[in-house]
């Protein structure tokens, strides 16, 4: 029997097809990955030892190190993880471990509780899932996972899970009932039997078998012809929702095939169009100018550097780049943010907000900051 990890159960469940390992795995670099071990190691480290709070910025930069990450992707995660749990959940809970592994005992299902915990004299096993990505549809069915492994390794009757978003700043409090774990085992013992079943759409973002898959390869000449007639129904909020999964398959499906013409042009030369014309690679020449070497002539033009505002830009993330260079072993992290405080105070930091796509909870779903062992 193939042993199932938690955390793929959501993928595994909407697509059994998906437990088949792929035949060449190929490794992609997955920045969200990193920022997401990154602050569950933090948050691990706070609740394990919260004296280290007193010393977040040395842990800062430790795991900034080891994951390869910035301090900026981290610490507010963290910080928002930190007040949730000092204010809302810890109060209430005896912790019986963190970053806890929770097994089936024949081995089939296996995962790591970010935090295991009770309430006193309830027969509720507690589990606390911090989350750094959008909420998902079907996060529930690695939570209940959980929940069966708590209960199966223990004396608890029930179970409790907690889940808090960190990006979108609240938490979820949810009962894990007998119904809902009879209905996850329907599923689950449904998906093991078969394994030949592909159900392509959200899950292949996240899929090892993603770049050898013929059905998501399918989905793929789908959601092109989907795309094809979208402008026609452009006003249709259900029909733009509905393409939304499919913008981010072509998405990435387009990224993938502009540098695969990048690579072979870059290997092979120009590609033949077979009309007289081909592909090719051009050089493109930018001239960006040096504001150390242009400070004394645009003084000199404008007379003083009031008004030339617009003209200039500083770009933040090169700069705190810079500061955290200079700093000293463990520091980076505070060299960043006094200087940071230091732009504060002097006015330098501008305050500017837009709007950006993203999927978040719909009101009616949301639980909101109440008490979170009520
Ligand atoms: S790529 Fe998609 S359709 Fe293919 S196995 Fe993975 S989840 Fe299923």
């Amino acid at each position: 029997m193939r042993t199932f990890h938690c955390s793929a159960l959501p993928r595994i469940l909407r697509c059994p097809a998906s437990q088949v390992p792929p035949e060449i795995v190929i490794e992609s670099d997955n920045v969200a990955g990193r920022i997401g071990q990154a602050v569950h190691e933090m948050l691990a480290d706070y609740i394990n030892i919260p004296a280290n709070c007193h010393n977040v910025e040395f842990a800062l930069s430790g795991v900034c190190n080891k994951y390869q990450v910035e301090a900026d992707q981290i610490a507010p995660l963290f910080y928002i993880g930190k007040r949730i749990w000092d204010e809302h959940i810890q109060p209430t809970l005896m912790v019986i471990g963190v970053e806890q592994p929770l097994v089936w005992p024949d081995g089939a299902i296996t995962g790591t509780a970010d935090v295991l915990a009770y309430i006193e004299d309830s027969p509720a096993a507690v589990i606390v899932d911090w989350k750094t990505g959008s909420p998902t549809a079907d996060h529930r069915d690695q939570l209940i996972a959980y929940g069966k492994c708590a209960l199966l390794d223990s004396e608890f009757e029930r179970t409790k899970i907690i889940t808090v978003w960190l990006r979108d700043q609240f938490f979820d409090v949810e009962d894990i009932t007998p119904e809902d774990i009879a209905d996850w085992e329907k599923r689950l013992t449904y998906a093991r039997e078969h394994p030949e079943e592909y159900c392509p759409g959200e899950a292949c973002t996240w899929c090892p078998s993603k770049y050898e898959c013929k059905a998501r390869k399918q989905l793929v000449q789908t959601a092109a012809t989907d795309f094809v007639g979208a402008s026609e129904d452009a006003t249709v909020p259900a029909k733009l929702g509905s393409l939304y999964f499919h913008a981010g398959i072509l998405q990435e499906a387009l990224d993938r095939y502009y540098k695969a013409v990048k690579a072979t042009i870059g290997a092979s030369g120009p590609i033949p169009l077979g009309d007289g014309r081909s592909l090719g690679l051009i050089d493109v020449t930018q001239r960006p100018i040096s504001l150390i070497p242009a400070l004394p002539v645009i003084q000199e033009h404008f007379g003083s550097l009031e008004g030339i505002a617009p003209a200039l830009k500083v770009k933040k993330g090169e700069l705190t780049k810079l500061v955290g260079a200079q700093a000293d072993r463990g520091q980076k992290g505070k060299a960043i943010k006094a200087f940071m405080d230091s732009l504060q105070e002097a006015g330098a930091i501008r305050e500017t907000s837009y709007q950006k796509l993203s999927i978040v909870k719909t009101p009616a779903l949301t639980e909101g900051e109440s008490d979170a062992t009520a």
